[in-house]
């Protein structure tokens, strides 16, 4: 079954569980628990500011927008292009290796990070990407977001609970 990415690249879903035969997002309510917690988290966080740049500028007019999402819902670490390599070294090399499905999982990168860790100049932790561009999905664009945003108000308040907490404030 194909994998797709929606909003923001990192957590795929199956193609044909999120959209139905004419393509359309199909009701959130029908979804598996886990997927429609995906879903409506990303809408709250397709717009937020890359973790790593709100650590170093604590100003979301320097950062850059997040185009990568690692992790799980509430618990997740957002990432623009250029700090991808930091964390990916962090959970595949370092001691983010050991931090996988823990509940303090984006909170023990940011600690790492604001200790001053960084990966290793030319960390090649991401080059499939700028050598198969071709290979990497490309996120279904902002046209999918809204169709995300019209999908999550048809939830109920209830139903969206803390997923929809503001991500600016991480410590
Ligand atoms: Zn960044």
């Amino acid at each position: 079954m194909a994998k797709v990415s929606i909003a923001l690249r990192g957590w795929r879903f199956d193609e044909a569980e999120v959209f139905d035969e004419t393509g359309e997002l199909r009701p959130l309510d029908e979804l598996p628990e886990e997927t429609r917690k995906r879903l409506v988290r990303l809408k709250f966080i397709a717009d937020e500011p890359c973790n790593v740049c709100w650590l170093l500028h604590r100003d979301e007019s320097e950062c850059n927008t997040a185009e990568i999402v690692y992790g799980e819902p509430l618990n997740e670490v957002l990432l623009c292009n250029e700090h991808e390599a930091d964390f990916l070294y962090w959970f595949r090399e370092d001691v983010g290796k050991l931090a996988k499905g823990q509940d303090d999982f984006a909170d023990l990168f940011h600690e790492w990070y604001a200790a001053g860790n960084r990966a290793p100049d030319g960390y090649g932790g991401v080059e499939h990407v700028d050598t198969e561009p071709d290979a990497v999905p490309k996120p279904r664009g902002a046209e999918d977001t809204s169709e995300l945003d019209d999908a999550v108000d048809e939830l109920d308040e209830d139903a969206l609970g803390e997923l929809g907490m503001d991500y600016s404030d991480i410590s």
